[in-house]
């Protein structure tokens, strides 16, 4: 699915990078505004093939919880892992999703076809949300085939005649984001995603299963704060003691 922001000029590594140093907040914090919007907490099983290295990036983004729309139960990580977000990290949700659960990275090698079109392979969302990491709703394919997807639905089911065929019609990112629902009932999670946790098992956490992690690490901060006060002080006197002598 191609987004008409794609198509503008993307911001340049180091700009990213550099933002996304400056934005750097405490993990509880952020998992706390998730839990605000309604986040819920799947741990999904490791794939046996997948690297260590793709596991951890996997659950770098997962231990901040997700947002479940229904009824097609995608998957919303925190902003900072969406496509449309151009602040975020650089290794966007979906890639991740695509390295963890099938591990497999698009080949982005430029090339084009005997009709000069685009051929390196791209992430595509069935459900054209790009924020989504729902391994179910994402497939590599050529670039050219992912932009035929675009706008996809008019009349309301996919017309495109790609296969895998579209989970869902086109709508642009900000679109979707203002006409999702999101499902927040626990109890009901394991339903609507049936589907998801039988190709990819996953636990579901109670909300409160970081609860602790958090409090350990907010504790930690402030003692680490009063250490600091405490040794500025010893370094105040000892200045005023030497200023007597
Ligand atoms: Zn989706
Ligand atoms: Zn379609």
């Amino acid at each position: 699915m191609m987004e008409e922001e794609a198509l503008t000029e993307q911001p340049k590594q180091e700009e990213i990078v550099s933002k996304a140093k400056n934005q750097k907040r405490a993990t509880a914090q952020i998992r706390q505004e998730m839990k605000s919007d309604g986040a819920v907490f799947l741990e999904f099983d490791a794939p046996e093939m997948t690297s260590d290295r793709w596991i951890n990036e996997w659950r770098a983004m997962e231990k901040y919880g997700f947002l479940i729309t229904t009824p097609l139960s995608c998957i919303i990580p925190y902003k900072y892992y969406w496509q449309s977000f151009d602040k975020g990290d650089k290794l966007k949700g979906h890639i991740r999703s695509m390295h963890f659960f099938k591990n497999k990275d698009p080949d982005r090698t430029r090339r084009v076809n005997q009709h000069g079109w685009p051929c390196e392979e791209q992430v595509s969302h069935l459900c054209h949300n790009p924020d989504c990491v729902n391994p179910m709703h994402l497939h590599i394919e050529m670039k050219w085939q992912n932009w035929k997807r675009t706008y996809c639905g008019f009349a309301g089911s996919c017309d495109c005649g790609m296969v895998p065929s579209c989970v869902k019609t086109y709508t642009n990112s900000s679109t979707f984001h203002q006409s999702r629902t999101l499902e927040n009932d626990p109890s009901k999670i394991n339903i609507l995603c049936a589907v998801l946790s039988n190709a990819y098992p996953f636990k579901l956490r109670p909300k409160n299963f970081y609860d602790v992690e958090d409090q350990k690490a907010a504790a930690r901060k402030k003692r680490k704060q009063k250490e600091r006060k405490h040794e500025e002080e010893s370094v105040k006197k000892k200045k005023k003691q030497a200023k007597l002598q």
